[in-house]
């Protein structure tokens, strides 16, 4: 097994990603193989965010210098930001993050306390702005690709919520079959004026996260310094096959932006009243994710994540078209195939398809083509014979579903 290959050096191999010196460092294009991993973790993270209740919304990547003077990203925030830009006598700027735009859809009317909480959703990128000697692969980049939502709660509901987004964070860990630990980042008392809003709504927000986490039974580590200049945020750190420690999933609970919006509710008697937000994010950023588990499996993906599930080798020529009949009965099942047709020799196809870390390679010569079979090797060497078509798909259909 190859081990301790950096993620650059398989997105190389595996042709997940490439870089360009004209679209500039810190700005990873993401290939068809590499989109189709990323495709695949967008669905199934947003199937899971609908089921939870999250609704979806589309935002732009810019907004006015305006919205940023409110949100305090420009008071706070403004050395990782782009410069702001001048067209046709307005100021913009690219968004730092996308908190201000999904509060401007909340603020767009009214809500009474009964539609409460809001859930809002959404996949876009964020920009960050880096020195270009900090870039690095995937994991240091300018555009910071979230699964971002926020939601819009009253007092009494922010447990609750707080509890459904560490599930859903806790789920996905599952499903990857990652280790974590839960560090509960708190400001700098020390730093005070590098946050928004006062100490007591700060400790109180503090003491709120952690009565959460200990009402849940939850182990955390209390680490000083590390929140959002908004609020204190609860961090899942993860632990990869090789020991390396990733900061991914955050949740964070947020009393200063709906004051600094203005954003209120009607409660039962009339009242304004003010909600809290609780941001939340799964994929702390698709791209660090996608390096991470890059690392992880060294490739190597689990059949529902990989790129290319059955690769089809034709022996020779002649089975090329049968190869591509059969290509074509996966794909109508939803399994993502190749056809690699490269090479001339089956021996180099095989390599191909195992430098490429494809799980199946399904082999077609004139015996599985009289007996409607297909010859399957899997990537680790293993020669596991001839198999009748219908139920090696149905074994790879079995796999997909149950994410092993
Ligand atoms: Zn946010």
């Amino acid at each position: 097994m190859n081990s301790n290959k950096s993620h650059q050096e398989i997105g190389r191999e595996l042709d997940l990603f490439t870089f360009s010196d004209l679209v500039g460092s810190g700005l990873p294009l993401f290939t068809p193989k590499g989109t189709v991993l990323r495709k695949t973790l967008q669905n199934y993270i947003e199937d899971i965010l609908e089921d939870a209740g999250y609704e979806f919304v589309s935002i732009p990547h810019i907004g006015r210098k305006k919205l940023y003077e409110v949100s305090g990203h420009l008071e706070k925030f403004s050395e990782d930001m782009f410069p702001a830009m001048e067209s046709k006598g307005r100021e913009y700027i690219l968004k730092p993050s996308n908190c201000p735009h999904h509060i401007q859809i909340f603020a767009r009317y009214p809500h009474s306390y009964r539609e409460m909480p809001v859930r809002l959703a959404e996949t876009t990128t964020q920009y960050r702005s880096e020195q270009s000697g900090e870039l690095e692969g995937l994991t240091r980049v300018l555009g910071i690709t979230l699964d971002d939502s926020h939601v819009f709660a009253r007092p009494d509901q922010i447990k609750e919520e707080f509890r459904i987004a560490l599930e859903i964070n806790k789920k996905m860990l599952d499903d990857f079959k990652l280790d974590y630990w839960i560090r509960l980042s708190c400001w700098d008392p020390d730093n005070k004026n590098k946050y928004l809003g006062d100490e007591k709504h700060w400790e109180e927000t503090q003491k709120l996260m952690e009565e959460i986490l200990n009402e849940l039974k939850i182990e955390y580590k209390k680490v000083l310094g590390e929140a959002a200049f908004y609020g204190p945020k609860m961090d899942l750190m993860i632990k990869d096959s090789l020991s390396k420690e990733w900061q991914l999933s955050t949740i964070q609970v947020d009393f200063n932006l709906p004051e600094r919006f203005d954003l209120t509710y009607i409660d039962a008697n009339g009242q304004k009243k003010r909600p809290i937000i609780l941001h939340r994010a799964t994929f702390g950023s698709y791209e660090r994710f996608i390096a991470m588990i890059i690392e992880h499996f060294q490739g190597a993906f689990p059949v529902w994540l990989s790129p290319i599930q059955v690769a089809i080798l034709p022996i020779s020529d002649k089975h090329l078209d049968q190869a591509k009949k059969i290509a074509d009965e996966l794909r109508k099942k939803g399994v993502r195939t190749q056809v690699l047709n490269k090479s001339d020799t089956l021996q180099a196809k095989i390599r191909e398809a195992t430098l490429q870390k494809m799980p199946y390679l399904g082999i077609i010569g004139d015996s599985e083509i009289e007996e409607r079979s297909i010859s399957i090797r899997t990537r680790e060497g293993e020669d596991q014979g001839k198999m009748d078509l219908s139920q090696f798909l149905k074994r790879v259909i079995t796999e997909i579903e149950k994410k092993v």
